[in-house]
């Protein structure tokens, strides 16, 4: 490739995965330059500051570029070669394996990892350590919202239809989700809805951006949306407006479902969630006058401790409106990483098989043990969800590889995290740079980004991507296939942990083959000359699935599956000693752990720090001004960062962004309660008081 040549990619970043181009510059500062690439339908050469700056995080100022090894004499981390850093890795994971068995050694992926990647480390866990404690931290991601997905329709992919429907609906529940600082160039999508004539409800205790386009902002307390979806439901019913044509042909369990809701007055859900009836009557009728209607979620509902149960009230809703498995009608998840969809179908998640197979059935054991040529037997069963594995660690799990994630930051109850990270006989991390669990590590092995390597990308409409590389990587890095394959090499595999990305792929289409999400028809020259291909795509023919469940659900007998739910309280309610409720989120200039947007010096100008949001009646309660350092203490610790004032937001709620290590580190506060099927944290609800802080105190722990 000449230095001048403009390849195509996409974002590192978000699940959006807009489109742009690269073209090198051959400078180490800025090894390469955005371009706009506008023949990718999601974005249409848009791109918020994030992806327009992320070459930025390629110089090899701001990154690692040898491995480090912890020096037994000086406890720090020093230089080493990579021969010596593999060998201390597979010594370190084989020694606790001989110690205290194959599942003492676990491992922690991420929802950035490709396809690729996620396969194979998953493979690597199960074949080369013979471990089951695998997961990623995509489960704090969207897991809700896969198991409600699973739950009612048989089957998780994130939006069951293109992005380029939703303009073309008639009415749009959005809830949970701040599109305009999380994704901004999906906002376009809610403008051209408007455009044309729909309406847009958005759901969401602060009235962000986005809910500020919004032709009715509903504001529940944190954590009551689950009542307030079965209020609506309730009115629905109550004014004679369930589909029962469609509920009949193309459904189940209505009766139940229906009781549930029906036990759910009105009055008593304005009380629950402080939404008043009317605008809960107004917006039942957006929703069901429109000839069609969506309802997406995001984290919102979803980092809940009944998480499932919230996103399965708002299927209800649009199941006995007659708004699924139709065209320009259905629910839809907003995932959130990158590969946050691709991550979670191909093996890395405790309980999956490739092609999103359940590891506990044995035909999908038999079915992949063939493709790895190994004995179905072999094979581990399920592990620990990622809460609980990080929970386990220094205890049952002691020593981990980590791959593409940053739970000292990331992490619920980080505090306690990070102290089980240090607790670890051996933790090995792979990263781009020094981030915060890095620095914890025996070993830190420098690996490739996204520009340097090539590997595909499932965004959240579940299209199917390719990213080639763009440029050559620094002298000193590896690429994480790289490093899975001399690392099952030196621990006695020598063949199945292909480095080339597109071996990998092959292996991993016939692993999917047959399976829910099956990429067997999808080939890399395919995703090059489509612009992307839809799973599942069963057989190179076959054109690929856009539109799910149009004629049938993916259960057995093809029909969709109300689940009947009732609200019930957070975890952690606020009481005397816990009085105000605390939600976390993002802001559109830094992304989750800001491991690496907290290098780029544009974004940090933008958004250089935690803050707490809160209302003008609470601080005048606390007696603070704006831009004062507040103290939130929550049961499991306390957090510093100056306070926001803003009238956006609930009186009863703060709102912290959880991009920050240190003493503003929102996770410290969170709480980790666990939903009981999809086993996700309650990252948006949980209690805590909060405490003016004088000039210069220094009180976070
Ligand atoms: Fe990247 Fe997401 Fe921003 Fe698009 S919206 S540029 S994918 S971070």
């Amino acid at each position: 490739m000449s230095d001048a040549a403009t390849v195509p990619t996409h974002c590192p970043y978000c699940a959006l995965q807009c489109g742009m181009s690269l073209r090198p510059t051959g400078t180490p500062e800025l090894p390469a330059e955005v371009v706009e690439r506008t023949d990718f339908p999601v974005n249409r050469g848009a791109l918020c500051g994030k992806g327009r700056t992320a070459p930025s995080v390629l110089s090899s100022r701001v990154r690692l570029t040898e491995p480090l090894v912890r020096r037994p004499d000086t406890g720090a981390l020093e230089p080493a070669s990579w021969e010596e850093a593999l060998a201390a890795v597979a010594d370190g994971l084989r020694r606790t394996r001989a110690d205290h068995g194959p599942d003492a050694v676990g491992v922690f992926g991420g929802g950035g990892l490709t396809n690729e990647k996620a396969y194979t480390l998953g493979k690597f866990a199960r074949l080369v350590l013979a471990t089951s404690q695998i997961d990623y931290n995509g489960r704090f991601c969207m897991s809700s919202a896969a198991a409600a997905h699973q739950r009612a329709f048989g089957l998780d992919r994130g939006l069951p239809f293109p992005l380029e429907d939703i303009p073309r609906t008639g009415c749009v529940i959005l809830v949970g989700s701040n599109l305009a600082e999380t994704m901004p160039p999906a906002l376009r999508y809610l403008t051209e809805l408007k455009e044309n004539g729909g309406k847009l409800i958005v759901v969401d205790p602060r009235r962000t951006r986005t809910a500020e386009q919004a032709d009715l902002h509903l504001a529940p307390r944190p954590g009551t949306d689950l009542a307030l979806a079965l209020g609506m439901l309730h009115l629905v019913v109550a004014e004679g407006r369930v589909d029962e044509a469609f509920v009949e042909e193309r459904t189940d369990g209505w009766a139940a479902a229906r009781a549930g809701a029906m036990s759910h007055w009105p009055e008593q859900v304005e009380r629950i969630t402080g939404v008043p009836v009317p605008l809960l009557r107004e917006a039942v009728a957006l929703f069901c006058d429109a000839d069609a209607g969506m309802v997406l979620t995001a984290r919102g509902p979803e980092q809940q401790s009944k998480g499932t149960d919230t996103v399965g009230a708002w299927i209800n809703l649009c199941l006995a409106t007659g708004r699924a498995g139709r065209p320009l009608s259905g629910y839809g998840c907003l995932t959130g990483q990158g590969n946050g969809q691709g991550g979670r179908e191909h093996g890395q998640k405790a309980d999956q098989l490739p092609g999103y197979r359940k590891l506990d059935d044995p035909a999908a054991r038999a079915h992949v043990a063939e493709v790895w040529g190994v004995a179905p037997e072999s094979l581990p069963g399920p592990g620990r969800s990622a809460y609980e594995l990080l929970d386990a660690l220094g205890g049952e799990v002691r020593a981990l590889l980590l791959m593409g994630s940053n739970p000292v930051v990331s992490a619920p109850r980080a505090a306690h995290v990070e102290g089980r990270l240090r607790s670890l006989d051996f933790l090995a991390v792979a990263d781009v740079v020094l981030s915060e669990t890095a620095e914890l590590a025996d070993v830190v092995l420098p690996v490739t980004q996204w520009a340097e390597e090539t590997g595909t990308m499932t965004n959240l409409e579940g299209r199917v991507l390719l990213r080639r590389r763009a440029l050559t990587p620094p002298a000193g890095v590896r690429s994480d296939l790289e490093v899975l394959h001399a690392l099952a090499g030196l621990l006695g595999w020598e063949k199945g942990f292909p480095a080339d990305p597109e071996e990998v792929f092959e292996e991993l289409r016939r692993a999917s083959a047959g399976g829910p999400a099956d990429y067997a028809g999808i080939s890399y020259r395919r995703i090059e000359e489509e612009r992307g291909v839809f799973w599942p795509c069963p057989e190179p023919g076959h054109a690929g699935t856009p539109r799910l469940f149009l004629d049938r659900f993916a259960t057995a007998d093809g029909r969709a599956r109300f689940v009947p739910v009732v609200h019930r309280a957070a975890a952690e309610e606020t009481d005397a000693d816990y009085p105000v409720v605390l939600t976390t989120g993002r802001v559109v200039s830094q992304y989750q752990s800001g491991a690496q947007t907290r290098r780029v010096d544009e974004l940090n100008a933008a958004a250089p720090g935690p803050f707490v949001e809160l209302h003008p009646r609470l601080a005048e309660r606390l007696g603070v001004a704006d831009g004062e350092r507040l103290a939130v203490v929550s049961r499991r610790g306390r957090a510093v960062a100056p306070a926001r004032i803003t009238a956006s937001i609930r009186p009863d709620t703060v709102f912290m962004p959880f991009h920050w290590a240190g003493e503003g580190r929102a996770n410290t506060l969170v709480n980790p309660a666990l939903d009981p099927v999809s086993r996700m944290p309650e990252f948006k609800v949980c209690a805590v008081r909060l405490e003016p802080l004088a000039a210069g105190d220094a009180t976070a722990g």
